[in-house]
């Protein structure tokens, strides 16, 4: 029995159930949201623990995650990824004060480890032996990577579309790989009926209510890595919507559990190609299926799966929701290299690309402090850098031809 957890409760019907290791979805078809008891939290966790925790991973924040206190930790350090005051790129925006939080440095490169990290646990809690999901790439290659250091098997089903770096790090990580020859919809279908078929653990977004839970652990750091000082804003990509959905959840755990007075407001950020969850907050109207037209495969998401939650999140958050277009997010991968020296995927970057808009849209007021976190790392996706950043000068291995060169491109040493 979980001691800081209550249940876990339908976001639909509000119907309760325990929190076991293998909880899944409401028999009415809603997602489920972990519901905690605050005041055990309250008794047994503080600011003070957390300042002389060693632990510097997703899991010093264990008081708060719905984990048994004998559950070993997974064996990879997924978290405590860096908080950098972004002042280069604050000031080309015109904006008061600006943070990145680069959780491409997880250990498969993306946020999605703090959720694969989450269902390991889990996973190993209920003893399950396979452990199996279908995804865009990103939570393939992090449950991939985390369950071969934990030692359990995994199959994964991506769409075709994948791009090379995801699935080499599927194949370097022993997970048997299907790659499914249509979009992600087709792709989480058959996965879905593959787990029911041989009885795996799930692992997909919005069925397993423990991975948002995982996710959330990223507002946790946010806070404790500003000192409790609450930010104007918090800025993410969103394709299913379980990393908004948790995002927001981390923050109502601390303000429930006393660790902040008030809450930032989101900034909900899809591509113009593929936008069901912001259409639906911009129209006032239930959300719909789109195509997946972006070249941000990881948000490349036509039916998301936590659409309850994000839109919940969102509305809760007095949030603003941006779309942006792919030549808008290939110039954010550019200036945020250029200004920061980080390099985002294309949905890793994504949110950054919406603080850019907002401001020149004029929804978002210059005089905030704003946190855009960073979702995965462009090495994943090294053709779309590429395209972002076009090809060097080649030049032949001689100072005249690099005079030459550098004439051309109008290059002053
Ligand atoms: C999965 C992912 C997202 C979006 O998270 P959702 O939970 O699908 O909304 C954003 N960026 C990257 C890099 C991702 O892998
Ligand atoms: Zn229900």
């Amino acid at each position: 029995m979980l001691k800081n957890v209550k249940c876990a409760k339908c976001v639909k019907c509000g119907k309760e159930y325990e929190a076991t290791p293998t909880t899944t979805t409401c028999e009415c078809g809603g997602i489920l949201d972990i519901v905690y008891d605050y005041d055990y939290i309250k008794a047994h966790f503080t600011k003070d623990d957390l300042e002389h925790c060693p632990d510097r991973s997703m899991w010093r924040y264990r008081p708060l995650l719905p984990v048994e206190p004998d559950s070993a930790p997974t064996p990879l350090r997924v978290g405590w990824s860096p908080l950098y005051k972004a002042d280069n790129l604050a000031k080309v925006l015109g904006l008061k004060a600006l943070y990145i939080k680069d959780d491409g440095q997880n250990p498969t490169a993306s946020l999605k480890d703090r959720a694969s990290a989450m269902a390991v646990v889990k996973a190993r809690e209920a003893k399950a032996p396979i452990i199996a999901c279908s995804s865009t790439g990103n939570a393939a290659s992090s449950l991939a990577g985390n369950a071969a250091a934990a030692g359990i098997p995994t199959y994964i089903f991506v769409p075709s579309r994948a791009p090379k770096g995801k699935v080499a790090q599927l194949r370097i990580f022993g997970a048997t790989v299907i790659s499914v020859d249509g979009s992600y919809e087709d792709t989480f279908e058959l996965s879905k009926a593959a787990i029911q078929r041989w009885g795996w653990y799930d692992r997909n977004a919005a069925i397993n209510p423990y991975l948002s839970e995982g996710k959330k652990t990223v507002t946790l750091e946010i806070m404790e890595q500003l000192h409790w000082q609450v930010p104007d804003f918090i800025a993410l990509s969103v394709g299913d919507g379980c990393t908004i959905a948790g995002a927001w959840k981390g923050l109502k755990d601390l303000y429930a559990a006393g660790f902040i007075d008030k809450l930032p407001r989101l900034i909900s950020v899809q591509a113009e190609g593929c936008c069901p969850l912001n259409r639906a907050i911009q129209t006032n109207t239930p959300w719909e299926p789109m195509e997946e037209n972006t070249l941000a495969d990881s948000i490349a998401v036509g039916v998301p799966r936590n659409a309850d939650k994000a839109l919940n999140a969102i509305r809760e958050s007095n949030g603003i929701t941006v779309n942006v277009s792919d030549d808008e997010i290939l110039a954010a991968m550019r200036l945020l290299g250029r200004t920061q020296g980080v390099f985002g995927e294309p949905a890793g970057v994504t949110g950054t690309a919406g603080v850019k808009k907002a401001l020149e849209l004029g929804l978002l007021d210059p005089d905030s402090t704003v946190v855009s976190v960073v979702t995965g790392n462009g090495l994943k996706d090294a053709a779309n850098g590429i395209k972002a950043a076009g090809e060097p000068m080649l030049v032949k291995p001689t100072m005249e031809a690099l005079l030459d060169a550098f004439e051309e491109n109008d290059i002053h040493p």
